[in-house]
């Protein structure tokens, strides 16, 4: 027997329960919601099945609210980046600073002098915009920002070394998340590549022997994401841009994670720093804007302004150019760095870089208490140093003394597994999902990018619901 009894489209839309989903959504996304609703409850009487569906318009307004909320939701969601690893590319690298979200508020908001000089009133370049605060901050003459670093290696190679050949180091042909690989950058701007000496040692009369009538340019790559440990040898750049200038060739220097400060004064891994590139005498120095930086994405290519300018000149500039949110934000932060002495409170990602392992610690025991009841029985709650890292490629080796919350399952070895990726299931399916990382049979929440407490306690209820 089948039996379906449910309003008509026409009444179900004019029912006092429709109304806020109308005033919400809009017409046409609630008819045709209700529309699907309403086939979907038909089909099984449609193909003569049993079933028998009575539901008042109330019920029906209610379910077509969940799958409006649900289609009207953002795919951009907020999450707690608890991995440990703080510029982790796939949770969007650098978090930015106060200043530098004022001023993409600011150039989002109003018409803005982009690419207008005002105090001649005629038209200006966009790069213009941080070109001051980069002479001033690093010594370079000139500056050109593009869309991210990848952008800023393909463009500078284009420009200064296509139809000719591109010496570097067999040690330095790295391969970087996301399939940007220097060989194939090369061979994509138009470069070709010549490799020398070996994977682990290269060495300066290898450059000399491969420098001939077709060479273009010198590149050395800082080999970001790995290391090469034991028996090494590499040229300094120094050395590198003195054999690369008696030839008349360039240097290009890609530092990926580029950053303008020594980090050592942080108790940071030492990086090499922007400024030492362009002394030791790199001609073209690139580096992203959102790894140490702490900015925008976005990808800087700084050196004379012989060069610079021919990079500008380059058609392809134009297509890998930045938006005036990027510029804003860009120069918000860069200005930050005119105060070192502030910068750790300032810029968003040295304070969460330079966080004192104490202060992650503190905070871990305060909300390992309220985290324990939130997840129930059967688990273990307790504090533990941690080693997270910089990411983003910097400094792989290097680890940050921090403090997690570490979840073990009190179950068998053979159970504990499952448990554990439920428990991750659980965390990631909150409002705002908490991301952690799964080592050593127990779930990890590094909490040294923990800064929004409140939000975090808030909804551990709902983890405990989640439970029951
Ligand atoms: C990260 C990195 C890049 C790519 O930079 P994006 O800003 O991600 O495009 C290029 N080279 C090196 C050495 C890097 O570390």
């Amino acid at each position: 027997m089948t039996s379906v009894r449910l309003p008509s489209i026409d009444r179900l839309l004019r029912s006092p329960a429709c109304q806020p989903l109308q005033q919400r959504y809009g017409r046409d996304a609630l008819l045709k919601t209700l529309r699907d609703l309403l086939d979907e409850l038909r089909e099984p009487a449609r193909h003569g099945q049993l079933a028998v569906v009575e539901l008042s318009e109330a019920v029906l307004a209610g379910r077509a609210g969940e799958r409006l909320a649900a289609w009207h939701s953002s795919k951009v969601r907020r999450v707690f980046n608890l991995t440990g690893t703080v510029l982790h590319t796939n949770l969007g690298r650098a978090l930015l600073p106060e200043e530098a979200i004022e001023a993409i508020t600011l150039a989002a908001r109003y018409p803005l002098n982009l690419e207008f000089d005002l105090a001649s009133g005629k038209r200006g370049d966009r790069d213009d915009l941080i070109t001051g605060l980069i002479r001033e901050l690093t010594g370079a003459e000139a500056v050109t920002v593009v869309n991210n670093n990848a952008a800023a290696v393909l463009l500078a190679l284009n420009s200064l070394g296509a139809r000719k050949e591109g010496i570097i180091s067999r040690g330095e042909l790295i391969e970087i998340g996301g399939a940007f690989r220097i060989p194939d950058i090369m061979a994509r701007a138009g470069v070709k590549l010549v490799e020398v000496g070996t994977t682990n040692r290269t060495h300066a009369r290898d450059y000399e022997a491969a420098i001939g009538p077709r060479s273009g340019l010198l590149m050395r790559v800082h080999t970001s994401n790995y290391s090469v440990q034991g028996f090494t040898a590499s040229v300094p750049t120094a050395e590198l841009a003195a054999i690369a200038h008696a030839h008349g060739l360039p240097l290009l220097e890609d530092l990926g994670s580029g950053t303008l400060v020594d980090l050592t004064r942080w108790g940071l891994p030492k990086e090499p720093t922007v400024q030492e590139a362009l002394k030791d005498g790199a001609d073209i120095v690139t580096f992203s804007g959102d790894k140490l930086l702490g900015g925008p994405q976005a990808g800087l290519i700084l050196g004379s302004r012989e060069l610079i300018g021919r990079i500008k000149k380059n058609p392809l500039k134009r297509a890998l150019r930045v938006d005036k949110l990027t510029l804003a934000a860009l120069e918000a932060v860069l200005t930050l760095y005119r105060d070192p002495d502030r910068l750790a409170e300032r810029l968003t990602t040295l304070h969460l870089l330079s966080r004192p392992q104490a202060d992650i610690r503190a905070q871990a025991e305060r909300l390992a208490p309220s985290f324990a009841s939130a997840v129930g029985e059967g688990w273990s709650v307790r504090v533990e140093d941690a080693l997270g890292m910089i990411g983003s490629g910097a400094q792989p080796i290097a680890r940050l003394p921090s403090a997690a919350l570490c979840l073990r399952p009190q179950l068998s070895k053979r159970l504990r597994g499952r448990a554990l990726l439920a428990l991750e299931e659980r965390l990631r399916c909150l409002p705002i999902p908490i991301l952690g990382r799964i080592d050593d049979d127990a779930l990890w929440l590094d909490l040294r990018q923990l800064d929004d407490e409140p939000a975090f306690l808030a909804q551990l209820p709902l983890l405990a619901e989640g439970e029951a």
